[in-house]
């Protein structure tokens, strides 16, 4: 904690400024990156382009103490606070503008428990990471569709990937947490242990603390049958292709993303730019049967592409490019059904775009994520059957209007009954989405644990859940 003393000289040092960086800096045993340093401005760069805010200072945590002294220091000082973990947030909450950045980025002990099939993960540990090291035994926890996105703020959310159908969410391999709340406990959550918090955090996004480690279970995967299959973007295709997804067994994840094909070597010059579906599909099983499952897949069209062969987990998530930051406009949602009339309606969108690159993404849901009951965590969209990601990618800064109004529109057409939203994707779409993204009594419990945890709502950076009192 950040003692009376040093929080006085804090203020008393630093004012206007606030901060005493060289306070800090013998405070905390982790690293103090200030506006000046070398390292500043690397450290303030997050995935998503477009964002460009200078924390007043960015402090690399080294242990759950180190993230109780920030969040005292976030009290007493009453700077905004942003959490980071590996950065991706969709619309920069991991940055602030003037306030104080606790990232945990450095934070990245990763203990597997070959034994046990379970394996403790500091937040700091990408998807991509923790992939590799627990391919190494055979096993696998489910993350997302990109090694680079970090494990914390992905589990936070729920986690959707490529085991999704197989294992269920990230959340649904979560069996406990170390989460420091906003008064400075360090505290142990799992089933038996806080199970209000580990419910909330099951789905509830940063709101309720801060997660510095998490323990997973993990599952044999050695080898798989996966990778990526390119297809002519048709309606038939589209149709079918979300068809036969559904009807498969829960082996198999599909996600189908339609855009046009981008200048890849693999990919004849003659389809470049025309509209495919670029597929992702993951068989946990053995090849054989994998065939034999992708088999439909791969008879709805010649294929332009075909990388689906065996191969082991971790090389789902290839090598991604270093400085790759987009900015982009965006929405999410589910749907029920991608018909023929509802594949004719996306391609038409995709075609009428001017973005650098504009997809729709499909995700079939369903499989082990709709067994577990709705209200078993703070993620409720268990009955969902596809989730659909539109995006514009753009580089001029001017064009964000046209962009965001494409993707308005394009959301607007695709609506159909079911009016959740998956939190991790939301952008800066304000309280209604919000709302969305937690339906019914599952807004009212989050704010009542809220209210218990975060009274005065010091996690406010995030798809924020007011605490029940009002504050
Ligand atoms: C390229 C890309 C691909 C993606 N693919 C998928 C996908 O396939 N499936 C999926 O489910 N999601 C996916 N996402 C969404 C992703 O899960 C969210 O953006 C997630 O928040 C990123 O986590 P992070 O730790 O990298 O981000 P950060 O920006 O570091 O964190 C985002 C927010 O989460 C909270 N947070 C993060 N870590 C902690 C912590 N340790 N304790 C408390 N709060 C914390 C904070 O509020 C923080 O601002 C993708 C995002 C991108 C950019």
């Amino acid at each position: 904690m950040v003692n009376k003393t040093n929080s006085q000289t804090l203020h008393q040092e630093s004012n206007p400024n606030i901060l005493s960086i060289s306070q800090l800096r013998s405070d905390f045993k982790g690293r103090i990156i200030a506006p000046g340093d070398a390292a500043y401005d690397q450290a303030r760069t997050v995935f998503y382009g477009g964002i460009d805010r200078r924390p007043a200072v960015i402090i690399r945590v080294k242990d759950a103490d180190d993230v109780a002294r920030v969040l005292s220091l976030a009290r007493e000082t009453g700077l905004p606070l942003a959490v980071r973990s590996g950065g991706h947030s969709v619309v920069g909450h991991c940055v602030t503008e003037g306030g104080i950045v606790l990232d945990l980025s450095d934070m990245r002990d990763l203990k597997i428990d070959v034994d046990n099939r379970t394996a403790w993960a500091e937040a700091g540990v990408t998807a991509g990471e923790y992939t590799t090291a627990a391919g190494a035994h055979g096993l696998a926890t489910g993350f997302g569709d990109t090694g680079s996105v970090g494990i914390g703020g992905l589990t936070l959310g729920g986690g959707v990937g490529y085991l999704v159908r197989k294992y269920g969410l990230t959340i649904d391999d979560l069996l406990a947490a170390e989460v420091v709340t906003a008064d400075g406990q360090i505290l142990h959550v799992d089933a038996d242990t806080n199970p209000d918090l580990f419910w909330a955090i099951r789905g509830g996004g940063g709101n309720f603390g801060v997660v510095t480690r998490f323990q997973f279970r993990l599952h044999v995967a050695d080898s798989i049958y996966g990778g990526m299959l390119f297809l002519p973007a048709t309606t038939d295709v589209i149709s079918s292709f979300m068809a036969e997804a559904e009807a498969a067994p829960d082996e198999l994840s599909a996600i189908a993303n339609i855009m046009a094909a981008p200048p890849m070597p693999f990919l004849p010059v003659e389809v470049h730019g025309k509209l495919i579906v670029m597929a992702m599909l993951v068989y946990a099983g053995g090849a054989e049967d994998g065939e034999q499952v992708i088999k439909p897949f791969r008879a709805l069209a010649t294929p332009i592409a075909d990388m689906v062969k065996p191969m082991q987990y971790p090389e789902i998530y290839p090598p991604e490019e270093g400085e790759y930051h987009p900015v982009a406009a965006s929405r999410t949602m589910f749907v029920n059904r991608v018909d023929r009339a509802v594949a004719e309606m996306i391609l038409n969108h995709l075609q009428s775009s001017t973005a650098m690159m504009a997809v729709a993404q499909l995700r079939v849901l369903g499989g082990a994520m709709a067994r577990v009951p709705v209200d078993a965590t703070a993620f409720a969209h268990r009955k969902s059957r596809i989730m659909v990601n539109v995006a514009a990618l753009y580089d001029q800064p001017e064009e964000k209007g046209k962009h965001e109004a494409w993707v308005t529109d394009f959301a607007e057409a695709l609506q159909q009954s079911d009016s959740g939203a998956y939190v991790n994707f939301l952008g800066d779409d304000g309280g209604e989405r919000i709302r969305a993204a937690y339906p019914g009594a599952t807004w009212d419990r989050l704010r009542e644990i809220k209210a218990r945890y975060d009274p005065t709502n010091l996690f406010r950076l995030n798809q924020n859940i007011p605490p029940a009192n009002g504050k």
